[in-house]
């Protein structure tokens, strides 16, 4: 036994908004959580006893929406957010004198709206010639590439767009080196994935288990699990017995190919959910991935009313593909979750949700959305009638990707409702908290400014607002316990372990993170500094990182 006292320990439990004393940890799980008196007498003399010293103890995160090896990639990544083109040509020039023989540059995150100009070819080409250079963009749904990458790709004025993508091309026909949504998940990443090691790509996970710990991450769901990261991730398993940390995924279904093809798919996400059964405590394939839309950022996301410049683009999945693809998996026992960004995915997947309902039945599923960016009062009405977990970002409406936004949309009556979590909350709905990182960072302190305020944790310094618009953003903020509890509780309860983790009380596992912030007693304001916080992260009772 070990009692962790003269804290304050927040469970995440229902209902239960106390600071507690003390936290008493049998093995690895939660033997009590209550005052420092009645844990001293549940735990015995013989306890090992951590003062505290007053610091909070929170329920260990579990990050709702993950993409754990692209996020790892990431971090070896040059990284372009908030760069001009100049500033970006430089950190090629950089990475190719660190790296002179490297199979290819890899560059991450770059803004539309910092860029200056269009991401051409010809930009980077000025910068890297010879090496392929690959850059995705922040919310990657696009990636900018140089004229020695369209050579790898075969990409040629001859190549057509996949559907639900599109290879940008100038006047002549010519590729530009911006490749949109499918082009880049299609062409881009099988590509990259047949050109990295699996030793590489187990290096990189590890990284990214390093990055997740240490911010207080014990669990995370992974958004479009691949036959390259579950490979690595199980040789992972197979040398430790376990995973740094709980990863339970959705596979990714491609949506190019035939509704055979979309099946076989679906059919193998059951396959390596069987197979994994004894891993699953640390490694699961719990449902399907489908990617109905864009995102706002480059007018991809299928919205109802056209974007401002005229644009209307339809979704990535014909509708009835995509409720083929739903009633399949459904009737397999697996969960879905449908990346619906726009007002009008959501609308398509709730239909696709409906129409399974009717052909597969009453049942016990927990099906999910991601993002919901954009989305009517009568969509979250529907949502939560269904008890679909709503998969929210707060981080994605940090300001400093809002501006692009709001401009993307025309400032109109859509951008006055962006991210309407208020809604979520009032209607009753099941939330799920995560970043996607590494689209977003991965630190949850920041994204739980950010959800508690709508200002920036990305920037800590970028200034409060004083657009009034943006100022009554605010309303539809969450508090911060309701917070916590969707990005713990609420996550484990989308993966169906709401009885084994996610909050901390009496037979649930020891996964908790001790922190050296206090936002309950000394505000939010101490959550924005991405790295502030964390002392110590225990999963399973152990102590898997402690801050040097
Ligand atoms: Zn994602």
């Amino acid at each position: 036994m070990r009692i962790f006292k003269n804290g304050r320990v927040f469970t995440s439990a229902r209902d239960d908004d106390t600071l507690h004393d003390a936290l008493v940890v049998d093995g690895d799980q939660v033997a009590f959580v209550g005052p420092n008196h009645e844990a001293e007498r549940i735990a015995g003399s013989q306890a090992e006893v951590v003062d505290l010293r007053g610091r909070v103890v929170l329920p260990g995160v579990l990050d709702g929406h993950i993409h754990t090896l692209q996020f790892g990639s990431f971090l070896t990544r040059f990284v372009c957010l908030g760069k001009t083109a100049a500033e970006v040509q430089d950190l090629v020039r950089q990475r190719k004198r660190e790296q002179p023989d490297a199979k290819f540059l890899l560059g991450a995150s770059f803004l539309y709206d910092t860029l200056g100009v269009s991401p051409t070819k010809e930009i980077l080409d000025q910068a890297e010639p010879d090496t392929p250079v690959f850059i995705d963009s922040a919310d990657l749904h696009s990636c900018w590439v140089n004229s020695a990458a369209l050579k790898v790709l075969g990409i040629t004025k001859d190549t057509p767009d996949p559907s639900g993508g599109e290879i940008e091309r100038d006047a002549n026909g010519d590729a530009t080196g911006f490749l949109k949504e499918n082009a880049f998940h299609t062409i881009v990443w099988p590509y990259l994935s047949e050109n990295t090691t699996k030793d590489e790509r187990k290096a990189a996970l590890k990284l990214s288990f390093e990055a997740f710990v240490s911010t207080g991450v014990t669990g995370g769901v992974d958004m479009a699990m691949m036959e390259d990261s579950l490979e690595a991730l199980e040789e992972i398993y197979d040398e430790d017995g376990r995973l740094p940390i709980r990863i339970n995924a959705h596979w990714f279904i491609n949506s190019l190919g035939t509704q055979e093809d979309h099946a076989k798919q679906v059919r193998r996400a059951a396959e390596h959910r069987d197979r994994l059964k004894d891993k699953a405590k640390w490694l699961n394939v719990i449902g399907i991935k489908t990617i109905s839309d864009g995102v706002v950022d480059s007018c991809t996301a299928y919205m109802k009313d056209p974007y401002p410049d005229g644009s209307k683009p339809g979704p990535i999945w014909p509708k009835d593909d995509l409720t083929k693809v739903f009633i399949l998996a459904d009737s397999l026992g697996l969960q879905i979750a449908c990346h619906a960004l726009g007002d009008a995915a959501s609308e398509q997947a709730l239909d696709a949700f409906e129409a399974t309902y009717e052909a597969n039945g009453p049942k016990n599923r927990r099906h999910r959305m991601e993002h919901l960016e954009s989305i009517t009062s009568d969509s979250i009405k529907r949502l939560t009638k269904h008890g679909i977990v709503a998969s929210l970002q707060p981080l994605h409406a940090d300001p400093v990707y809002m501006a692009n936004w709001r401009k993307m949309l025309g400032y109109d009556e859509r951008t006055d409702r962006a991210f309407p979590w208020k809604e979520f909350q009032e209607a009753g709905s099941l939330i799920s908290f995560g970043t996607d990182a590494p689209v977003a960072p991965h630190h949850p302190f920041p994204n739980l400014y950010t959800a508690t305020t709508r200002r920036s944790g990305v920037n800590p310094k970028l200034p409060d607002p004083t657009d009034p618009r943006l100022i009554a953003m605010e309303k539809f903020s969450f508090p911060l316990a309701v917070s916590i509890r969707h990005y713990t509780a609420g996550t484990a309860y989308s993966t169906y372990q709401e009885d084994v983790y996610g909050s901390l009380e009496k037979g649930k596992s020891a996964d908790f993170a001790i922190v050296n912030v206090d936002p309950f007693r000394d505000g939010v304001n101490t959550l924005r500094e991405a790295q502030a916080g964390v002392d110590e992260t225990w999963i399973g009772g152990e102590r898997v990182w402690q801050r040097k």
